[in-house]
C-alpha cells in the first residue's frame, strides 16, 4: 500500500512525555531487559525524529507562517532536552561492562557512534544549543525573506539563478549586482549572527573541555575514522590536481566566448550555446523522472513511483520558502521526502537527481536494524546522492531533450570539478574561523579573501565590491547552519566521480554496486563504506588524481 505524505502524523512530544518514555526505558534496563530497552528506545527515537522532521519541513516550506515558526521555536527549545535524555541512555548503555554483548545487541558501529555522541553533550550546554538553533533559524529566515527586483520581476535568492546564467552578459552582471547588494545591505546583521554563532560554539567547546570548537564540531558530525589532518591533506590534493584543471577550463571557455576576461558573473554560464535547460517545469520533470528511473533500475523506478504517488515531493520555488534542497525522512513509516526550489534552470535536474539519491539510499536501508543506521554520516550520505547525478547521465535526453543531452553532461561534469576548489575553500575558512574564535568580522572577511586566492585564483569580481572584500562566504548556508559540514560534499564528489568512471565501463554492475552501498545505509563509518563499494578513499593516494585525469580527457582540456 502506498503511504501518502498527508497521512503522516506525529504527536507533539513534551518535556514530560519524553521524560516518561525514558523512565520506562531506564526501568527495562533496571530489570536487565536490554533487548526490550533497545527496542523501546529505537521506537521512541523514530517517533521523535518523525515529529521533528515534520516541524522543520513545514518551516522550510513557509518560513513566514506564524504557526510553523512557533512550532520550530518549540522544537528548537525541546531539542536539547531530548538530547540530554538520549545521552543519558547512551551513557548508561556504554557503562555496561559487557561491551561485547552490547555490540552484539545494538551493532558495533552504533556503539561507536554513541561513544562519539556522549562526548558532545553536557547539560551545561543546553541553553547554548538552543541559542545556536535560534541563530541558525535567523539566518534562514533572513535569506528566505530576500525580495529582489530584476527584469520587472520580484524573486528570492533562489529565483535569481536563471538570471545569473542568462546568455546576456549584462543580465548576469545585473543578477550578481542585485545578489551582492542584498548581502551588503544585510552585512552587519550577517556578521553579527555569525559572530554569535562562533562565540556560542566556542563556548560549548570550552565547557566540554575542548581547546577549540574544531574537535567538537568533528564529533558532532560523528566523524569516527578521520580528523582535521586528513581533511587538510585532501584540500591539498584538490589544490594540486583540480585547481589547475579548473583554471584551464575557464581559459578554454574565455576563448570560446571571445571574452576579454572571465568575470565572476561569467562563471555560471558554462556552455557557450547557453546552459541546457530542463524540458519543462516541476510537474513535467517529475513525470519524465519516472521514465528515467524505470529505465535505470527496477528498484529505483518502483521507489520513485511511491514517492511521486504519495506526494513526497515539494519541488517549485515560491515566496517565503527556505532556500536550497534537502531530503528528510519519517522513520516511523520509512519514507523520505524531497524539498527543492526549482527555478527552470539545469540546477533543477541536478538537485532532483541528487536528492533522489539520498531518498533512494534512505529507502534501501529502511530495514537496517536500528535508527542510527538509516542515514550514513553526511560525507558518506553525499556519495549516494552525488553518484546518482552521474549515473543518470545516459538518460539526460529525457530531462533536457536529445539535442542538449551531451552538452548537459559536459556542463555538469565541469560544474562538479569547479565545485571542488570552492568546497575546500569553505572548509579551510571554517578551520581558520574556529581556530581564531575572537577574530573580528573584518578579520574573517580577510581570511576568506586570502583563501579564495589560494583555491580560486581566477576569481575576478569586477565592480562587485562586497564579495571583492571577502564577503562571498555569507551566502553559504552550511557555514552558519552546520559548522564543518561542507568538506563532506567534496569528499563525496571524489567518490561519485569514481562511480562515474566505472559506469562508463559497466553501467549495470556499477548500478548494482551503488544500490548495495545505499542499502548499507549508515551501518559502517565513511572509510569502510567507501571500501565496501570498491572505491578508493579520498584521503589515500591517487583517488582524486585518477578521476580528474579521466574527466580532463573526456572534456578534452
Ligand atoms: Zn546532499
Amino acid at each position: 500500500m502506498t503511504v501518502r505524505f498527508a497521512d503522516i502524523a506525529a504527536e507533539r512530544p513534551t518535556r514530560d512525555s519524553l521524560t516518561a518514555e525514558h523512565a520506562t526505558i531506564a526501568g527495562l534496563l533496571d530489570r536487565g531487559d536490554r533487548p526490550g530497552a533497545l527496542a523501546a528506545w529505537d521506537a521512541a527515537r523514530r517517533r521523535y525524529d518523525t515529529w521533528a522532521a515534520l516541524v522543520h519541513l513545514r518551516f522550510a516550506q513557509n518560513t513566514a507562517d506564524p504557526a510553523a515558526i512557533a512550532d520550530r521555536d518549540y522544537a528548537d527549545a525541546l531539542s536539547p532536552e531530548a538530547t540530554e535524555l538520549e545521552v543519558a541512555i547512551k551513557r548508561r548503555l556504554l557503562a555496561d561492562p559487557d561491551r561485547a554483548g552490547l555490540e552484539a545487541a545494538a551493532g558495533a558501529h552504533a556503539v561507536r557512534l554513541w561513544a562519539c555522541d556522549i562526548a558532545t553533550f553536557e547539560p551545561a550546554i543546553k541553553a547554548d544549543l538552543e541559542e545556536e538553533s535560534r541563530l541558525s533559524a535567523r539566518y534562514t529566515a533572513l535569506m528566505a525573506g530576500a525580495q529582489i527586483e530584476i527584469s520587472g520581476q520580484t524573486v528570492n535568492l533562489a529565483g535569481l539563478a536563471p538570471f545569473a546564467e542568462d546568455t546576456d552578459r549584462a543580465v548576469r552582471h545585473a543578477a550578481e549586482q542585485k545578489r551582492w547588494a542584498f548581502f551588503a545591505e544585510h552585512g552587519d546583521e550577517l556578521d553579527a549572527i555569525y559572530s554569535d554563532l562562533v562565540a556560542v560554539r566556542h563556548r560549548m567547546a570550552t565547557k566540554l573541555g575542548y581547546p577549540t570548537y574544531t574537535p567538537l564540531g568533528y564529533r558532532r558530525l560523528r566523524r569516527v575514522d578521520y580528523g582535521p589532518e586528513d581533511v587538510a591533506r585532501y584540500r591539498e590534493q584538490v589544490r594540486t590536481h583540480v585547481v589547475p584543471l579548473v583554471a584551464r577550463l575557464l581559459e578554454q571557455r574565455r576563448i570560446a566566448f571571445g571574452w576579454d576576461r572571465v568575470r565572476f558573473w561569467d562563471e555560471a554560464l558554462i556552455d557557450p550555446a547557453g546552459n541546457p535547460q530542463p524540458l519543462g517545469g516541476p510537474a513535467e520533470l517529475a513525470e519524465q523522472a519516472q521514465i528515467m528511473f524505470d529505465r535505470m533500475d527496477p528498484r529505483l523506478g518502483a521507489f520513485y513511483r511511491r514517492m511521486h504517488e504519495g506526494a513526497f515531493l515539494d519541488l517549485p520555488n515560491r515566496p517565503g520558502k527556505a532556500g536550497g534542497g534537502f531530503c528528510t525522512s519519517f522513520p516511523t513509516v520509512g519514507m523520505p521526502y524531497i524539498f527543492a526550489n526549482f527555478t527552470g534552470t539545469h540546477h533543477d535536474i541536478g538537485v532532483f537527481t541528487h536528492e533522489m539519491g539520498h531518498a533512494f539510499q534512505n529507502w534501501e536501508s529502511r530495514n537496517q536494524p536500528n535508527i542510527d543506521y538509516l542515514w550514513p554520516t553526511m560525507e558518506a550520505a553525499e556519495i549516494d546522492s552525488m553518484a546518482l547525478e552521474f549515473l543518470t547521465y545516459p538518460h539526460m535526453d529525457l530531462m533536457v531533450g536529445e539535442a542538449a543531452a551531451e552538452r548537459f553532461r559536459r556542463m555538469h561534469l565541469i560544474g562538479a570539478l569547479a565545485f571542488l576548489p570552492y568546497g575546500v575553500c569553505v572548509d579551510h575558512f571554517q578551520h581558520e574561523v574556529y581556530a581564531n574564535p575572537t577574530a573580528t568580522p573584518a578579520e574573517r572577511h580577510a581570511m576568506w579573501a586570502r583563501l579564495e586566492k589560494l583555491y580560486m585564483p581566477w576569481t575576478d569580481y569586477g565592480d562587485l565590491d562586497y564579495p571583492a572584500k571577502g564577503g562571498r562566504w555569507q551566502a553559504k548556508q552550511h557555514i552558519y547552519g552546520t559548522a564543518f559540514y561542507y568538506i563532506d560534499y567534496t569528499l563525496a564528489q571524489c567518490c561519485a566521480l569514481q562511480f562515474w568512471v566505472r559506469s562508463r565501463n559497466d553501467r549495470a554492475a556499477t548500478m548494482d554496486a551503488y544500490a548495495a552501498l545505499c542499502a548499507r545505509g549508515g551501518s559502517a563509518p565513511f572509510g569502510e563504506l567507501v571500501q565496501s563499494a570498491g572505491l578508493a578513499s579520498p584521503f589515500a593516494g591517487n583517488a582524486l588524481a585518477d578521476a580528474v585525469r579521466e574527466a580532463a580527457a573526456v572534456l578534452n582540456v
